[in-house]
């Protein structure tokens, strides 16, 4: 990690030793017409808004020299391939990243949301005023001090969960910036696979089916910022929580996640989670209080009522077709479950913000 990175933000000022850059690009064209970058480290700023675009980009070069990362609101996904495009030499894009954007649900996974941000549209940032690049900037700086802040204080009531995040999302060379950013937050270095996959477990003990965890964590590596965004909202779930519209979009495996984690029974009868969450008796209870108990036949070889046992398999997860003789309660399977579904749908992952 660079010297320079590692000394900023521990203190009461903020300046941290960055670039924060935005683009304004042309929606038809799709060229550069106006840009700014603004120093965070003494807040000067470098403006283009005509003349030679390449020039100009050299000149931002030079004005980055002495930066230890870039930052921007989208600028992994937007600002730096627009760069490239334009100056594919630009020394300053071999600095490390690190995204506001992509920090936002993690810093502020619960409402209200940060005033900066347009959490409910497409976490885009709320403009002073269109086409003003260097203000722009000014924000984004702005709501990375209130990320750094917000996730400092994990450090003290949630460090697992800022361990996870730290292995989840700076595991690779376009993550550096944020693998930086992380080992000032936790003054830490990034955490081992093991200590990761530990961290982890511990923190969903409790908030879902361990079973489901585990095949979760190996495959963790297909979907890291998913993963990272669902831990956040589980760390919430149950509050005033949101699971922003623009990440249940472009990250759609993260609401799979959490449906995988605490909607879909493991089938493991020691599963404390599963055991409580998914019993089909249960269920019969909460919804059909009138009815004490499945009917006892037609039954399983097991022995199970089969009422219990199609309940049970959809709860699973699974495709079931139930064929039971007339008159012995295939009504009350399919009510049961639709009552329960139906109920999940009325407490969704996100809400518009009132
Ligand atoms: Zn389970």
């Amino acid at each position: 990690m660079n010297d320079r990175a590692k000394e900023a933000p521990e203190s009461g000022r903020f300046a941290p030793h960055c670039l924060s850059i935005d683009l304004e690009v042309g929606i038809k064209d799709r060229r550069i017409h106006q840009f700014a970058g603004v120093r965070g480290d003494d807040g000067r700023a470098f403006i283009f808004d005509s003349g030679d675009l390449d020039v100009q980009l050299a000149k931002l070069d030079d004005f980055a020299e002495g930066c230890a990362f870039l930052l921007g609101h989208n600028l992994i996904a937007f600002d730096a391939p627009y760069l490239a495009a334009a100056k594919p030499d630009l020394r300053l894009l071999e600095l490390p990243m690190v995204d506001t954007l992509l920090l936002n649900p993690l810093a502020f996974p619960r409402n209200p949301y940060h005033h900066l941000v347009k959490h409910y549209q497409d976490g885009q940032l709320k403009r002073g005023r269109l086409n003003d690049p260097q203000l722009d900037a000014c924000l984004t700086l702005e709501v990375f001090r209130d990320q750094q802040n917000a996730l400092r204080v994990l450090r003290q009531s949630a460090p697992d969960l800022l361990l996870a995040w730290h292995w989840l999302i700076a595991a690779d060379g376009v993550t550096a910036g944020l693998n930086a950013f992380f080992m000032t937050v936790r003054r830490r270095s990034r955490p081992t696979e093991a200590e990761a996959q530990t961290a982890i477990e511990r923190f969903l003990g409790g908030r879902g089916c361990l079973n489901h965890a585990r095949a979760i964590l190996a495959e963790a590596k297909q979907h890291p910022w998913a993963l990272a965004y669902t831990l956040a909202w589980l760390s919430v779930a149950g509050g005033n929580s949101v699971m922003p519209p623009w990440v249940r979009h472009q990250f759609p495996e993260a609401g799979i996640l959490v449906r995988r984690l605490r909607d879909t029974a493991c089938g493991d009868s020691d599963c404390a989670w599963c055991r409580d969450r998914h019993s089909a008796l249960k269920e019969l209870k909460h919804w059909f209080p009138d009815i004490p108990s499945f009917r006892a036949e037609p039954a399983h070889s097991d022995g199970r009522p089969l009422q219990q046992c199609i309940v049970e398999a959809a709860m699973g997860g699974e495709h079931v077709l139930g064929i039971l003789p007339t008159g012995t309660g295939k009504s009350l399977c399919y009510q049961l479950l639709a009552r329960k579904a139906l109920a999940r749908r009325q407490k969704p992952l996100a809400r518009r913000p009132r």
